[in-house]
């Protein structure tokens, strides 16, 4: 009889076990219970949530469970006026509804679960009023250890879910790299997952790709934007490669995943500002070096240039005597030499330093860039170098010496030359954007070593033989774009090629004026 075994299923329902194990497998449990025990030849249980209903079959003959989730829509009439009892009154009426041959008893799991409990007679009898009686009281039981199971689940994957915020806020509050951080972060997602062995995770954010171990992109997906600035900047995705598509996920791991999507964006955002931050310490730092440096050169070039006129007027005087012996005179020409070159150096220092004079009048950059191309375009086609210009002809005129402009590009482009000796590709570009002329010259050259990076505009450093750079092209440059009220940047990979932008303002600033 079903009742004497009341209490011993009662117990073997409510077994610390219970709250941990999977569903499939407290069923089956109390199941063969059930049926090893009672006059119940066969059951079923269904579970209803919203438009889902599971429902699984207990046949006799000790199989463990056979599982089969049931399509929309094929629940039986006698079902469908079962679970229609346990909203009836809010909570289960118990009793359900029974012949000798089959009982059926609805029960609730939570608010939202309810389900029906179908327990057929076997050949070990028929049942009666008591053994219903104990049926719905096993019903109710059960009712009750499923809810009790549904709500340690669900405290379980929320306390997963917290874990893992916490941990993606500890990353973020370590001081790494932004590709770093989301290596380590890609890769403790799955494990807050329902199933962590049958998940994987990958974040894309602009043009970056990171995945977890074990990454398959097969199966259910969940994914969510990340968004920066309210504009959507990649992907962070959690692929279920289990068989069974309508469990794979949880309706709040939705949520989880928005919220994992909304700290990478604040992650990204905060590193980024940090790396800005660090950039224009770096810029004015660099800035602050070369003004000192050019204040120096500007009072050595001035104590210099006293000295080195009377030196080249006089070697000029003694040049035109004419007694003077042939190799006197040849001796005198080097002096005069050696002093126009030092006063070309002079000339250069304090341009760097913003000492020289300027004329500025309404200029063209097109027309300066035109100029300077022009003399580099032999060099270029002897040494296999492609010239790709991309200059439009609307830019406007700026206030500006248009021949320190044309020095400026010269010596861009010249340094430019000299770094692809095996020819390469010369990109020239420009654009008007922001109050300014931005112009960029690009090689597909040998690029520059990181360390020597911000060294490149200080005066007299050089990586080229003697005799074939002096280390001053890059100070000129300097010194013009700052004197126009503008700026110079550079970047470069080793191998793969180098970048200078020129920024010219439209209208110069009062420093610059
Ligand atoms: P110079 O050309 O006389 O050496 P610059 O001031 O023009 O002086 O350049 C300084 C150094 O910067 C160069 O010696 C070279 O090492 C580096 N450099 C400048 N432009 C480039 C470039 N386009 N590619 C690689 N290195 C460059």
């Amino acid at each position: 009889m079903l009742h004497e075994n009341t209490a011993l299923l009662l117990r073997v329902l409510s077994s610390p076990s219970a709250a941990s194990e999977p569903r499939a497998s407290l069923l089956s449990r109390f199941a063969q219970a059930i049926l090893s025990t009672t006059v119940c030849g066969s059951l079923e249980v269904w579970l209803q949530e919203g438009e889902r209903t599971q429902r699984w079959c207990f046949p006799p003959g000790g199989e463990p469970s056979s599982l089969a989730p049931e399509a929309e829509g094929e629940l039986s009439e006698r079902l469908t006026e079962a679970l229609s009892l346990t909203t009836a009154a809010g909570v289960a009426p118990r009793g359900g509804s029974w012949t000798p041959d089959e009982v059926l008893l609805p029960f609730e799991v939570t608010p939202r679960v309810r389900g029906v409990l179908l327990l057929r007679s076997g050949p070990r009898g028929a049942f009666d009023a008591r053994a219903v009686e104990h049926a719905d009281l096993l019903a109710l039981a059960l009712g009750n250890e499923l809810g009790h199971q549904q709500t340690q689940a669900a405290l379980t994957e929320r306390v997963k879910e917290l874990t893992c915020v916490y941990q993606i806020a500890q990353i973020a509050a370590e001081p790494l790299p932004l590709h770093e951080a989301l290596e380590r972060i890609v890769e403790l997602l799955p494990a807050a997952w329902q199933e962590p062995e049958a998940t994987s995770a990958r974040i894309s954010v602009e043009g970056e790709t990171f995945r977890s171990a074990d990454f398959s992109a097969s199966g259910e997906v969940l994914r969510a934007p990340i968004l920066l600035g309210g504009q959507g900047a990649g992907w962070v995705e959690v692929f279920h490669a289990g068989c069974e598509a309508s469990a794979a996920f949880l309706p709040e791991e939705q949520h989880l995943i928005d919220a994992v999507a909304r700290e990478l964006a604040s992650l990204i955002e905060r590193k980024r500002a940090e790396a800005e931050r660090v950039r224009l310490q770096t810029q004015l730092h660099h800035t602050d070096r070369l003004a000192t440096i050019g204040l120096l050169a500007a009072g050595v070039a001035h104590e210099l240039n006293e000295p080195l006129a009377s030196v080249l007027g006089f070697a000029q005087l003694a040049a035109k005597a004419p007694e003077l012996e042939e190799s006197t005179r040849a001796d005198v020409e080097r002096v005069i030499k050696a002093a126009l070159y030092a006063r070309e150096i002079i000339r250069n220092l304090l341009v760097f330093s913003r000492q020289s004079p300027q004329r500025k009048v309404e200029a063209k950059v097109d027309a300066a860039l035109d100029q300077a191309i022009a003399l580099v375009e032999p060099r270029c086609a002897t040494a296999s170098v492609t010239i790709s210009r991309q200059v439009p002809a609307t830019l406007p005129p700026i206030q500006a010496d248009p021949s320190q402009l044309q020095q400026v590009f010269l010596n861009l482009l010249v340094n430019a030359v000299q770094a692809m000796p095996g020819g390469g590709v010369l990109e020239i570009s420009a654009r008007h954007e922001g109050g300014a002329i931005h112009v960029g010259v690009q090689d597909s050259g040998k690029g520059i070593a990181s360390e020597d990076l911000e060294r490149v505009f200080l005066p007299f450093f050089t990586t080229k033989d003697v005799g074939e750079g002096t280390g001053l092209g890059l100070s000129v440059v300097h010194g013009i774009v700052a004197a126009h009220g503008g700026s110079v940047a550079v970047t470069s990979e080793p191998g793969r090629g180098t970048r200078f932008e020129v920024s010219l303002p439209c209208s110069p600033s009062k420093e610059s004026e």
